[in-house]
């Protein structure tokens, strides 16, 4: 069969995963905790699994999640999304990117990308025939310059592709680069679509800047969201997005032939969990300690890297060890070292090598301090 995209193969998190387990490796590689999500939040699961909320949710998600869900956005950033027009529950923040790109993005449109970018967005671009138009974000501060991005706006721009914290590298948005981005769009009708998953896990006294808590940008904005980050639930494949109510109409529109709804019981046990704000209150600092724990064991390894400053991924340059190729060298540490990673290059789709590996630190310390003392053996 001809395909539609012909450029991937199997998506770097399965191959690796599987390597991982057949070959008995620490998993580093895969963005998903070693550990399970709290007790209560699964007990409330069980209940509602016990009385009766297994039939499809409403199409744009059970109500009282999405109240849920505008009570906590108006708690973290004392921004206001109406539940009823402007709030969708989806399968995944991957089902919210993808229908926040199909519902602007019409054949021939370009669309910016900063690369290194997560996996699901080129090919949601392409699968909605736009063009991707790529920026870079340089090593080794992966800073984004918004020169480079004004420069690649042309009359056919339609959307803009934003990631704060950024997976694989962890660059956060400072509140400039927020007044930079709207400086850019200003006039213009340029869509956001802001990847913001990792919300709650930034370091070192960083602040996550929304791009909801920009009035310009609120008003362009499909902001995509997941609660597998931030409950530790990345198996449920529960997200959401918020925008206002004449991009969530088209996004609906969209959604509902998608997947039509999500997962049920898990929403109305979210909607009594995301009232208790210690959970992700907490998290910041639960992640900061196994980056740096993981960080300092890496410190006796001849690898080198600039701590990250958001999301639960640790970039480390291998410059100094090898000049393999990274996918090959992360296959070759699977099978040889035992410790499973993610090759950079495959967030760039001419797969730019800049050798660098991606470990993800949301693992058990112990998995994390053996996983460090195997590293540091290279
Ligand atoms: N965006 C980024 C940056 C991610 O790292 C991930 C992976 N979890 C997703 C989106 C997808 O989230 P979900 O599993 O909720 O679809
Ligand atoms: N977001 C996760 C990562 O970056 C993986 C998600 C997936 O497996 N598709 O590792």
């Amino acid at each position: 069969l001809p395909s539609k995209l012909p450029y991937v193969g199997t998506t770097i998190f399965t191959v690796m995963s599987k390597l991982a387990t057949d070959e008995g490796a620490y998993n580093l590689s895969q963005g998903f905790p070693s550990f399970d999500c709290s007790p209560k939040l699964s007990e409330l699961v069980c209940h509602y699994l016990k009385n009766g909320y297994n039939q499809y949710a409403p199409m744009s998600g059970a109500p009282v999640f999405r109240e849920s869900i505008a009570e906590k956005t108006a708690d973290v950033y004392g921004i206001s999304y109406n539940p009823e027009t402007e709030v969708t529950v989806t399968s995944g923040a991957t089902e919210a990117i993808f229908c926040a790109v199909t519902a602007v993005v019409y054949p021939g449109d370009e669309v910016i990308v900063l690369e290194p970018a997560y996996d699901s967005y080129v090919p949601a671009i392409d699968l909605n025939g736009g063009v991707p138009v790529f920026v870079t974000l340089d090593a080794p501060d992966f800073k984004i310059d918004w020169e480079k991005v004004k420069a690649k706006i042309s009359p056919k721009t339609k959307a803009i592709l934003i990631n704060t914290p950024h997976n694989p590298v962890g660059t956060v948005f400072s509140k400039e680069d927020l007044d930079c981005l709207a400086e850019i769009i200003r006039g213009k009708d340029i869509y956001i679509i802001s990847d913001e998953v990792y919300e709650h896990i930034v370091f070192d006294g960083e602040v996550h800047h929304s791009m909801m808590t920009h009035p310009e940008l609120k008003e362009r904005s499909f902001i995509c969201n997941s609660v597998g980050k931030t409950y530790h639930v990345t198996g449920w494949k529960i997200g959401y997005c918020l925008a206002p109510a004449a991009l969530t109409k088209e996004f609906r529109r969209i959604h509902q032939y998608i997947t039509f709804c999500t997962v049920s019981p898990m929403q109305f046990a979210l909607a009594d969990f995301l009232k208790l704000p210690e959970h992700y209150e907490a998290l910041s600092d639960f992640y900061q300690r196994k980056r740096d724990r993981f960080n300092e064991a890496l410190k006796a390894s001849r690898f080198t890297f600039k701590p990250s400053k958001g999301s639960f991924f640790q970039i480390v340059s291998y410059e100094k060890i090898t000049d393999e190729y990274d996918y090959d060298l992360a296959i070759r540490l699977t099978k040889e070292i035992k410790v499973a990673s993610v090759p950079v290059s495959v967030f760039y789709k001419d797969k730019k090598d800049d050798k660098l590996l991606r470990f993800c630190f949301a693992k058990d310390d112990d998995i994390l301090d053996k996983a460090a003392e195997l590293l540091c053996k290279l």
